[in-house]
């Protein structure tokens, strides 16, 4: 029965919406993996010719384990002109402290010791 061999129609059927529609050649899956630096590459230093810069959070290096809602000065430092919380990419903080940190200043908040908004 060589013309149901040659059908096979189950294999090509399932790859199919796997597979991006418009892919010419799924032929070589592996090379397109091992190429993702190159489609991806790394984006243009901003401080061209100098060291990268090290971000540390500064509540671990000041060892302080636990952010305190009652400790509106240092809180003060992360809230925009707005009143707004500022982004981790601003405030560099590691994800546990600024999740500490939005807490925190939300509690603050409803106790009234930071404002919700400034206008
Ligand atoms: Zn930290």
């Amino acid at each position: 029965m060589p013309m149901n061999q040659e059908k096979a129609p189950e294999t090509a059927s399932v790859e199919i919406p796997i597979a991006v529609p418009s892919a010419p050649a799924p032929a070589a899956p592996q090379a397109a993996q091992t190429d993702r630096t190159k489609r991806f590459p790394r984006p243009p230093s901003r401080r061209p010719g100098l060291a990268p810069r090290r971000r540390v959070c500064r509540f671990c290096s000041e060892k302080i384990r636990d952010v305190d809602f009652k400790q509106v000065q240092i809180l003060r430092n992360y809230l925009m002109e707005s009143g707004k919380i500022l982004p981790a990419r601003v405030t560099g903080l590691c994800a546990r402290h600024q999740r500490q940190l939005a807490t925190a200043i939300k509690r603050a908040r409803n106790v009234s010791l930071l404002p919700y908004v400034i206008r």
